[in-house]
């Protein structure tokens, strides 16, 4: 699944430019646009721009490409930032194309003076119409030869608000024969009587994506302009406007998008999905937005390492999700604090333990890590909650947990013996009973018994209540994006299931918002941001094991 990771095709171009001198410093961007939150393609974009300067020194931009005015808004702006921030990034420069108007319009000017870009009175449709074919060449416009001094009348006119939209644009004269579509006289200005973001109501022109982004990179002395590669055919005017404008050659390199399975990579999609309130917002847990994800209990650290084990690669593919899972849970095992929580609780009641009496044992908070966070006490008492799941009636083959007669350990307790349950009405287990072995204390067991299953607890007087929100994947199909029709009839009907009531030890009463969580044997969680310190809400980040395995090798 994972593709060859090619020691980075990347790094080994930086590393022969600086080898050659041909550049003292390496400097990068990381160019969203500002219309959306950024998910997990974005986050490997960000670690491969950013990567890239933390080992060769120098220095990445954040830089908003806004020039699209009409879908743009400050938000997105700040909740960009907030994201490259958490996931560990320094920028060198906060910039925005829209701060390049002025000059991207003198270099709109350059060439009409070298008789390098016209204005066209055509309609969108006309232009359309005279571009050919990828085997038929395009024809001139018939505006196409108008004088420098008509160009530069026209053009200062579109800027000053004379026209209306769409009635002329300003394009680059240089081939309609071209083999490369994009070089048959790309449209370089459109006029968009619309309010920017930063710019107000100053511009009525915009630049296209083409005329802005090279650009921008050369204003800022970008060495290695990263991009994905669907920008491949862009290359040839990338390099012909800097060429001709002579400016800074910035140069263009292309990597594959990262996709995953059973999620959706594209903010378009995103936010259709937060519009028709599928989800809870750009941050609702199941989304791959990185404000989902760190809502949701992953961390920046397993972000990065999923990024850096994908690798940069030159061919599109899907990566597996189960190894986004993989690298959150492989963190979260090693700093996750162990606690205690019963989802779906049944009373289990110990008749030979002294009503009344309650004593603390001793549990580890995390054995993974040495030292990493020592022990806390938990309180213990004759009435406790256990997991449903874990009594059985009639028990199964290898059923190792309880069931009439049959013996487990407490976790950091005592070992029990099922003596035996109560029912109601309807069949439903209502209280099981146990005897507890006194001199099996976990740490001092004298007890000589060996046990194979062992369950968590909780003491009922000390137990807390929580909110507890179980998620799975948004989707239930490998590529839901893949028929564009209605990727949103592929949604898991089974993404989140809320658990109203759990019962929490003692400890998770306390717990703050960031904190990672292993609830012993159910996954790991962390408080959601609907959390009130009356009823706390732990999102599920992960489960302890992957459960989509074997799905996914169907
Ligand atoms: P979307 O289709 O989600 O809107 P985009 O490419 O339009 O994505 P931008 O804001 O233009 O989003 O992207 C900023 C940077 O992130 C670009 O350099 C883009 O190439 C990169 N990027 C976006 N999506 C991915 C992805 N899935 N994998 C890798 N890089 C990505
Ligand atoms: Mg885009």
């Amino acid at each position: 699944m994972i593709e060859e990771k090619s020691q980075n095709f990347i790094e080994e171009i930086i590393e022969e430019d600086l080898k050659n001198h041909k550049y003292t410093q390496i400097i990068t961007r990381f160019p969203p646009e500002p219309n959306g939150y950024l998910h997990i393609g974005h986050a490997s974009s960000i670690c491969l721009n950013f990567g890239l300067t933390k080992k060769f020194g120098g220095y990445t931009n954040l830089r908003f490409d806004d020039t699209n005015p009409v879908t743009e808004e400050t938000e997105y702006v700040e909740s960009i930032k907030e994201d490259v921030k958490w996931l560990g990034f320094e920028w060198g420069n906060e910039l925005y194309a829209s701060d390049y108007f002025e000059t991207l319009y003198k270099y709109a000017i350059q060439l009409i003076q070298e008789g390098l870009a016209y204005v066209d009175d055509s309609s969108s449709e006309e232009i359309a119409s005279l571009k050919g074919t990828p085997t038929e060449p395009g024809k001139n416009s018939p505006f196409r030869d108008r004088s420098v001094e008509e160009n530069l009348e026209f053009f200062t006119k579109m800027k000053a608000g004379v026209f209306p939209d769409g009635t002329k644009t300003l394009r680059a004269k240089i081939d309609m024969a071209h083999p490369n579509m994009l070089m048959r006289d790309p449209v370089l200005y459109r006029i968009k009587h619309a309010h920017h973001h930063r710019t107000g109501d100053k511009w009525c022109i915009y630049p296209m994506y083409d005329f802005a982004h090279g650009q921008s990179d050369s204003i800022e002395n970008v060495t290695h302009s990263i991009c994905t590669l669907e920008f491949v055919p862009h290359r040839e005017l990338y390099d012909w406007l800097i060429e001709k404008l002579r400016i800074f050659p910035s140069k263009q390199y292309e990597f594959a998008r990262r996709n995953l399975t059973y999620t959706i990579t594209s903010k378009r999609k995103l936010l259709q999905l937060v519009n028709e309130k599928f989800v809870d917002g750009w941050d609702d847990p199941r989304m791959t937005t990185i404000s989902g994800m760190r809502r949701r209990g992953f961390t920046p650290e397993s972000i990065r390492d999923f990024c850096e084990r994908i690798g940069v690669a030159k061919r599109e593919n899907l990566v597996d999700m189960g190894l986004l899972e993989f690298c959150v849970r492989d963190h979260l095992n090693k700093i996750a604090q162990r606690r205690m929580a019963v989802l779906d609780p049944v009373k289990l009641i110990l008749i030979n333990y002294p009503e009344g009496q309650v004593e603390e044992v001793m549990s580890e908070n995390n054995p993974e890590e040495e030292n990493a966070g020592g022990v806390r006490p938990l309180f213990f008492s004759r009435e406790l909650w256990i997991e449903r799941e874990d009594f059985m009636e009639v028990p199964a083959k290898k059923w190792f947990r309880l069931a009439p007669g049959a013996i487990v350990r407490l976790k950091s307790a005592y070992i029990v013996k099922c003596e035996g349950f109560k029912k109601d009405d309807k069949g439903n287990i209502t209280e099981v009973h146990c005897s507890y072995i006194p001199e099996s204390k976990s740490g001092s067991d004298t007890s000589g018994m060996h046990v194979k299953g062992t369950i968590h607890w909780i003491s009922v007087p000390h137990a807390g209540i929580a909110e507890v929100r179980l998620y799975d994947r948004l989707f239930n199909v490998e590529n839901p994006a893949v028929d564009d029709g209605d990727f949103r009839t592929h949604i898991n009907p089974d993404s989140l299931r809320i658990i109203k009531k759990a019962y929490i030890e003692a400890s998770l009463k306390e717990a703050t918002a960031g904190e990672k969580f292993q609830f012993i044997r159910k996954g790991y969680f962390t408080l959601d941001k609907y959390s009130t310190p009356e009823l706390p809400v732990f999102n599920r980040t992960v489960t302890l094991k992957d459960t989509w395995a074997k799905e996914s090798k169907k």
